[in-house]
């Protein structure tokens, strides 16, 4: 077999295809070919390369140059001029300073632990992930007992990242001592919230880790099934775990007696019907046992009684993305990073308006002005940072002096903040507070399953209250209105959607609140409408 002289790693991901990345590997593949270069170069198709609004990304090593928005008739022109006369194309290269995975070398602030191996290895080959080492901590797990992986787990200090923070470790300990002999691992990737697509691109860009996190938690708890909940539109996640299911098999990680330890284990895909609700846990066991997505009323927790009433670890994407890791390099290693309450690193979706928005990885505790300007680069040229809406449409409007805060979850909820989904949506001058918020409420209103009367009515009753302020009628006690209600539906409400509305709505009414009074006050606002729908 050949040595490629140079490779040529193109993203591949949801937003990839809708911008015709197709296109672009069939365009460059057959000019390589007419120019007698489909030998030396070679073509591999990656996950992301952790850039978003920038279309086709491909990188070209070994000098690592970064093109972005490539189109059919650029690749063509990057085959003849870079990969054959040896000349990069400077018009379409990527600014340096961009949040890039680099050769040999990790660019700015990150470190990547979940997404080491996002953009540098094909999520379709199994071969690609073994030859990084993939599988090696299961190989070793399988060595031990259940109970010293808990304690690996456990003593590595892994919360779950799912938005809680639940210590992952006691989870798995309470199903492995829950009675009886039937027990599952559900992985969810039903992320639902506007701006939220992290776990995706985890998923889309390192499939068989997913898997490995999986066969994990399974021998660690005594389970012999898994499913993983995939979010019904993420056509490609749902495809690529498909795939790296039926390779685990044929490798013999997946099924019976697996690596010959005697231990058995299978995965399902079971696609959802992208209802909001279903990423809670009881909503989505109830979803995957055929019934509507509702919420349970708990206790009993899933650890007791989830899937068809049986003990069951619900785990998100990122959450079981770093167990291989910390099971191949030890809690001590994971525990070097972050902060001492919350090791390891944490994924975010960087968004709006910054230079370079996308998927980033940084230890926790990262403050989140170094996630704005040094990841991000900024705001665009002549643009100031109005405020940070951190953690989702569920999460917590932040302003421009709050940008010091540490991104870790006890930072975060000592300023009554929360990491929630992980999106970091970042907005200048041009947005209109008001206009923000009710893209956040009628998200809320519109995903609301209907269940419990403080949610039903009160995301409708805000709704309506911020039309009227946004139409300039009525006095300041509409929000203080606004505040009675979100703290009847967080004390009342069944599930975190409609606990979670107190968070938008009185970290926006408490920080900018000077521009919801201008609104009752008739005021023209000229950003009004301007920003209208950037949530939904
Ligand atoms: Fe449904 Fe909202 Fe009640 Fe949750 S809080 S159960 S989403 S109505």
């Amino acid at each position: 077999m050949r040595i490629a002289r140079a490779h040529v790693l193109v993203g591949v991901d949801e937003e990839a295809r809708l911008a015709g990345v197709e296109r672009v590997l069939s365009a460059l593949r057959k000019k390589l070919a007419e120019l007698g270069l489909a030998d030396e170069v070679q073509v591999v198709e990656t996950g992301t390369l952790g850039l978003s609004g920038r279309g086709v990304v491909l990188v070209v090593y070994p000098e690592g140059v970064y093109y972005a928005g490539v189109t059919p008739e650029a690749a063509e022109e990057i085959a003849e001029e870079h990969l054959l006369k040896g000349r990069p194309v400077e018009r379409l290269r990527l600014p340096p300073q961009a949040p890039v995975v680099a050769p040999r070398r990790l660019l700015g602030r990150q470190t990547r632990v979940v997404l080491r191996n996002c953009g540098l290895i094909d999520p379709e080959d199994i071969e690609d992930y073994i030859a990084t080492g993939g599988y090696e901590a299961l190989s070793r797990a399988l060595q031990r007992r259940p109970e010293e992986l808990i304690r690996e787990i456990k003593s590595a200090g892994l919360r779950g990242r799912g938005g809680a923070g639940f210590p992952t470790g006691i989870k798995w300990e309470a199903v492995a001592r829950a009675a009886g002999p039937e027990k599952y691992v559900i992985c969810n990737a039903d992320e639902g919230e506007p701006g939220t697509f992290k776990d995706r691109l985890i998923l889309e860009g390192d499939t068989h880790k997913l898997i490995e996190g999986m066969l994990l938690a399974g021998y660690a708890v005594g389970a012999h099934k898994g499913y993983v909940y995939i979010r019904g539109e993420y056509v490609l996640s749902i495809a690529r775990m498909e795939r790296a299911i039926a390779q685990a098999r044929e490798y013999g990680l997946l099924g019976e007696d697996i690596l010959e330890s005697g231990y058995s284990f299978d995965l399902e895909v079971r696609p959802g019907a992208g209802a909001y609700v279903c990423g809670e846990e009881t909503s989505l066991i109830e979803s995957l046992e055929g019934k509507r997505g509702w919420p349970r009323l708990r206790p009993p927790f899933p650890v007791t009684y989830g899937l068809w009433g049986k003990p069951t670890v619900v785990n998100n994407v990122e959450t079981l993305a770093n167990v291989p890791e910390i099971v191949f390099r030890g809690a001590d290693w994971f525990r070097t990073l972050g902060t001492s309450s919350c090791p390891g690193t944490k994924v975010f979706m960087l968004l709006g308006h910054v230079q370079f928005p996308g998927l980033v990885e940084v230890e926790m505790g990262t403050p989140l002005r170094t996630l704005v300007y040094e990841l991000g680069g900024g705001p665009p040229e002549g643009a100031r940072v109005k405020g940070v809406l951190v953690g989702g449409a569920a999460g917590a409007f932040l302003s421009p002096e709050d940008l010091d805060v540490r991104l870790d979850f006890d930072s975060m909820r000592e300023m009554a903040a929360a990491l929630g989904s992980g999106a970091i949506l970042v907005f200048d001058q041009s947005v209109c507070m008001v206009d923000m918020l009710g893209s956040v409420l009628r998200f809320f209103r519109h995903e609301s399953c209907g269940q419990c009367t403080p949610c039903r009515v009160g995301t409708d009753a805000l709704v309506r209250l911020l039309d009227s302020i946004r139409n300039g009628e009525g006095d300041e006690g509409i929000l203080e209105l606004m505040m009675e209600i979100t703290d009847t539906m967080n004390l009342a409400s069944l599930c975190p959607l409609g606990q979670s509305v107190a968070l938008p709505v009185g970290t926006a009414l408490s920080r900018f609140r000077g521009e919801f009074q201008r609104h009752l006050e008739g005021g023209e606002c000229p950003r009004c409408r301007q920003s209208e729908g950037a949530l939904t």
